[in-house]
Protein backbone atom coordinates (compact mmCIF):
# COMPACT_ATOMS: atom_id res chain seq x y z
CA UNK A 1 0.00 0.00 0.00
CA UNK A 2 1.63 3.74 -1.14
CA UNK A 3 0.83 6.42 1.50
CA UNK A 4 0.68 10.29 1.10
CA UNK A 5 0.84 11.96 4.63
CA UNK A 6 0.00 15.70 4.54
CA UNK A 7 1.56 18.74 5.38
CA UNK A 8 0.92 18.27 9.26
CA UNK A 9 2.79 14.85 9.64
CA UNK A 10 5.91 15.17 8.07
CA UNK A 11 7.54 13.15 11.60
CA UNK A 12 5.00 10.39 10.99
CA UNK A 13 5.99 10.63 6.89
CA UNK A 14 9.69 9.34 8.31
CA UNK A 15 8.66 6.58 10.76
CA UNK A 16 5.75 5.23 8.07
CA UNK A 17 9.46 4.78 5.70
CA UNK A 18 11.15 3.69 8.80
CA UNK A 19 8.58 0.70 8.59
CA UNK A 20 9.20 0.02 5.29
CA UNK A 21 5.99 1.98 3.47
CA UNK A 22 6.04 3.86 0.28
CA UNK A 23 5.68 6.93 1.89
CA UNK A 24 5.33 10.38 0.17
CA UNK A 25 4.99 13.75 1.89
CA UNK A 26 3.40 16.74 0.88
CA UNK A 27 5.40 20.01 1.20
CA UNK A 28 3.72 23.41 2.30
CA UNK A 29 4.17 24.31 -1.43
CA UNK A 30 1.20 22.37 -2.37
CA UNK A 31 -2.56 22.87 -2.77
CA UNK A 32 -5.29 20.28 -1.41
CA UNK A 33 -6.48 20.21 -5.12
CA UNK A 34 -2.79 19.36 -5.93
CA UNK A 35 -2.42 16.48 -2.84
CA UNK A 36 -5.80 14.53 -3.85
CA UNK A 37 -4.43 14.57 -7.66
CA UNK A 38 -1.33 13.30 -6.25
CA UNK A 39 -3.17 10.73 -4.35
CA UNK A 40 -5.31 9.60 -7.10
CA UNK A 41 -2.75 9.56 -10.03
CA UNK A 42 0.17 7.28 -7.81
CA UNK A 43 -2.43 5.06 -5.86
CA UNK A 44 -1.85 6.52 -2.85
CA UNK A 45 -3.92 6.37 0.86
CA UNK A 46 -4.11 9.79 2.29
CA UNK A 47 -3.10 10.02 5.33
CA UNK A 48 -4.33 13.08 6.75
CA UNK A 49 -5.50 15.35 10.43
CA UNK A 50 -7.37 17.73 7.96
CA UNK A 51 -11.39 16.22 7.99
CA UNK A 52 -12.14 18.09 5.31
CA UNK A 53 -9.10 16.69 3.26
CA UNK A 54 -10.09 13.42 4.06
CA UNK A 55 -13.98 14.01 3.49
CA UNK A 56 -12.99 15.44 0.12
CA UNK A 57 -10.56 12.52 -0.86
CA UNK A 58 -13.52 9.98 0.09
CA UNK A 59 -15.70 11.69 -2.44
CA UNK A 60 -13.17 11.09 -4.91
CA UNK A 61 -13.11 7.39 -3.84
CA UNK A 62 -9.82 7.68 -2.68
CA UNK A 63 -8.89 5.70 -0.01
CA UNK A 64 -7.85 7.76 3.20
CA UNK A 65 -6.79 7.19 7.14
CA UNK A 66 -7.93 10.11 9.07
CA UNK A 67 -5.75 10.46 12.26
CA UNK A 68 -7.62 12.82 15.31
CA UNK A 69 -3.95 13.57 17.61
CA UNK A 70 -0.68 15.65 17.17
CA UNK A 71 0.85 12.70 19.38
CA UNK A 72 3.45 10.63 17.02
CA UNK A 73 2.86 7.31 19.22
CA UNK A 74 -1.05 7.60 18.75
CA UNK A 75 -0.60 8.53 14.99
CA UNK A 76 1.01 5.25 14.13
CA UNK A 77 -1.42 3.14 16.45
CA UNK A 78 -4.25 5.07 13.97
CA UNK A 79 -2.43 4.06 11.08
CA UNK A 80 -1.30 0.43 11.84
CA UNK A 81 -4.81 -0.35 13.32
CA UNK A 82 -5.53 -0.07 9.15
CA UNK A 83 -2.38 -1.23 7.64
CA UNK A 84 -0.02 -3.59 8.74
CA UNK A 85 3.99 -4.09 9.13
CA UNK A 86 5.96 -6.54 7.56
CA UNK A 87 9.37 -6.47 9.33
CA UNK A 88 11.31 -7.72 6.70
CA UNK A 89 10.42 -4.57 5.42
CA UNK A 90 11.45 -2.61 8.12
CA UNK A 91 14.74 0.45 7.16
CA UNK A 92 14.42 -0.43 3.40
CA UNK A 93 13.79 2.83 2.75
CA UNK A 94 15.57 6.21 3.07
CA UNK A 95 13.97 8.46 5.48
CA UNK A 96 15.00 11.33 3.80
CA UNK A 97 13.29 10.65 -0.02
CA UNK A 98 11.59 7.24 -0.02
CA UNK A 99 14.11 5.60 -2.23
CA UNK A 100 14.73 1.91 -1.55
CA UNK A 101 17.85 0.99 -0.01
CA UNK A 102 20.54 -0.84 -1.82
CA UNK A 103 22.52 -3.22 -0.02
CA UNK A 104 26.55 -2.18 0.35
CA UNK A 105 29.29 -5.03 1.37
CA UNK A 106 30.98 -4.37 4.17
CA UNK A 107 34.77 -3.39 2.45
CA UNK A 108 32.70 -1.18 -0.32
CA UNK A 109 31.98 0.98 2.65
CA UNK A 110 35.48 1.11 4.58
CA UNK A 111 36.29 5.32 4.87
CA UNK A 112 32.88 6.17 3.92
CA UNK A 113 31.34 5.63 7.27
CA UNK A 114 32.91 6.92 10.96
CA UNK A 115 35.32 4.22 11.72
CA UNK A 116 33.42 3.32 14.72
CA UNK A 117 30.84 2.58 12.54
CA UNK A 118 32.28 0.07 10.38
CA UNK A 119 34.23 -1.60 12.99
CA UNK A 120 30.80 -2.36 15.06
CA UNK A 121 28.49 -3.51 11.65
CA UNK A 122 28.51 -5.86 9.22
CA UNK A 123 25.61 -4.60 7.17
CA UNK A 124 25.13 -1.69 5.28
CA UNK A 125 22.51 0.29 2.92
CA UNK A 126 22.95 2.85 0.76
CA UNK A 127 20.60 5.65 -0.63
CA UNK A 128 21.36 6.52 -4.25
CA UNK A 129 19.67 9.56 -4.40
CA UNK A 130 20.58 10.68 -1.39
CA UNK A 131 24.24 9.53 -1.54
CA UNK A 132 23.41 8.51 2.28
CA UNK A 133 24.57 5.35 4.36
CA UNK A 134 22.27 3.48 6.97
CA UNK A 135 23.39 1.22 9.04
CA UNK A 136 21.15 -0.38 12.20
CA UNK A 137 23.13 0.98 14.51
CA UNK A 138 21.78 1.51 18.45
CA UNK A 139 18.35 2.88 16.81
CA UNK A 140 17.49 -0.19 15.22
CA UNK A 141 16.57 -1.82 18.83
CA UNK A 142 14.79 0.90 20.01
CA UNK A 143 12.96 0.72 16.54
CA UNK A 144 11.95 -2.88 16.81
CA UNK A 145 10.81 -2.38 20.56
CA UNK A 146 8.50 0.55 19.01
CA UNK A 147 7.06 -1.71 16.93
CA UNK A 148 6.22 -4.59 19.17
CA UNK A 149 5.04 -2.09 21.42
CA UNK A 150 2.52 -0.98 19.04
CA UNK A 151 1.67 -4.61 17.57
CA UNK A 152 0.88 -4.92 21.99
CA UNK A 153 -1.76 -1.79 22.20
CA UNK A 154 -3.15 -2.70 18.83
CA UNK A 155 -3.79 -6.37 19.76
CA UNK A 156 -5.18 -5.61 23.01
CA UNK A 157 -8.20 -3.23 21.96
ZN1 LIG B 1 17.44 9.15 0.06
Amino acid sequence: MKLLCDQMLGTLAIWLRILGFDTSYANDMITDDELLHIANNEKRTIISRDKELIIRGKKKNLTTIEVNTTDLDEQLHQVLRIISIDKKFVLSRCTLCNTILETRTKSSVEGKVPKKVFENNDKFWFCTTCNKYYWKGSHYEKIMHKIDEIKKEITKQ
